[in-house]
């Protein structure tokens, strides 16, 4: 066989090296690596203004601020959350000895089922955690209706959601407060990083201060705080990737269109877009039939060396920390689902490659 390139689920979008190493030297040059530099600065005010937001705090990962945010807000109760999302989300539920109360999902936009919210909430209940997952925003307004009646926090995680507007905002503007990872393999990266956002002032300053060990100065502290500085190192990746932002996302763009007209729609389900979303392309998910059809799917793709990922799967609800739930539509979609290839560099034969195999295996 003719030998084929292999083909993940994603690669890095990697600026030139120069690029990079022209933001690295400024850090060189200012004898400044951490604790908030120009670069971070500069970053920050330049994702401001591109996301159209408030605020923003750049952070280590999209995690500690999900720990931060759920510290902070979720007060070790029980937290209303989804089974399908990365690990991440559940995990940062338990880290913070608060307890993953699981909803199950709608089938077709793939978040968050708001009409069984309500039936899950007790008295320990304190928040709701809810993912944008693949940058489809949930339902946005059933939730802060929800949370109103109940008096409950609202936080999002927004790990996949880079660009994406809902009405016309920066879905980053929703909910108590929302968090984006800028991982190696997200839409927007700095290699390790992530934001939090919040429209609260008093909140925002809770979190900026618990992002930094709880200082205020270097001898007085406001409270308990942990570290999630992100570097200046990490920074300038992000100022190198930032120019190629808009280029990133019309690619994305092209990829998907192409799958959407090859794809053999008849036979996969794709995920529903939230109404008035702007999305961002981040992710290819296809629902195939059945389990057996999906494994048949990917054995034939690994003969190509193509490797998609099964993006959710297992469904968190059979996580061995948490405590079962029936959540039978998340365990059904995390076993049949697939996240397809989708980069910047994929090359229109590449994608060939991948549609022919999947439509040849489905007919
Ligand atoms: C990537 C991801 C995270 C974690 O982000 P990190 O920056 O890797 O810590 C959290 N939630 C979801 C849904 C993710 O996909």
């Amino acid at each position: 066989m003719m030998y084929q390139k292999r083909i993940n689920v994603t690669k890095t979008f990697l600026p030139h090296l120069e690029e990079y190493m022209a933001q690295v030297k400024r850090a060189f040059d200012n004898d400044w690596l951490t604790n908030r530099g120009v670069l971070v600065q500069e970053l920050e005010a330049k994702l401001k203004e591109h996301l159209g937001i408030d605020n923003i705090l750049i952070t280590n990962n999209g995690t500690i601020p999900l720990q931060i945010a759920l510290k902070l807000l979720a007060r070790e109760g029980e937290v209303i959350t989804t089974p399908f999302s990365y690990v991440a989300t559940t995990a940062a539920i338990v880290w913070e000895n608060c307890t993953p109360i699981f909803v199950d999902i709608d089938p077709l936009e793939l978040t968050i089922d708001v009409t069984k919210i309500e039936a899950a909430i007790t008295d320990k209940t304190t928040c709701i955690l809810a993912t944008h997952v693949f940058g489809n925003p949930c339902n946005i307004e059933s939730i802060q209706e929800i949370a109103k009646k109940y008096g409950l926090k609202v936080i999002y995680d927004a790990a996949h959601c880079f660009g994406v507007k809902y009405k016309g905002r920066s879905v980053f503007s929703y909910g108590d407060v929302s968090t984006c990872s800028f991982h190696a393999t997200k839409l927007f990266h700095t290699g390790e990083g992530g934001a939090v956002f919040c429209n609260n002032e008093l909140l925002r300053h809770q979190i900026y201060y618990s992002h930094n060990f709880g200082h205020n100065g270097p001898e007085a502290f406001f409270g308990l705080g942990v570290n999630a500085k992100i570097s200046e190192l990490h920074a300038a990746m992000g100022l190198a990737v930032f120019p190629y932002l808009s280029a990133i996302i019309q690619n994305r763009k092209k990829i998907v269109e192409c799958y959407n007209s090859r794809l053999d729609l008849s036979k996969v389900q794709v995920m529903n877009l939230h109404a008035n979303t702007h999305w961002n392309y981040s992710y290819y998910p296809v629902i195939f039939e059945s389990e057996v059809v999906l494994l048949e799917v990917l054995g034939r793709l690994h003969e190509e060396n193509v490797f998609p990922r099964r993006y959710f799967y297992p469904s968190l609800s059979n996580l061995p920390y948490v405590a079962k739930s029936e959540v039978p539509i998340a365990e059904s979609v995390a076993s049949r689902i697939l996240c397809l290839p989708l980069y910047y560099s994929l090359t229109t034969d590449e994608q060939n490659r991948i549609i022919d195999t999947i439509n040849s295996t489905i007919k």
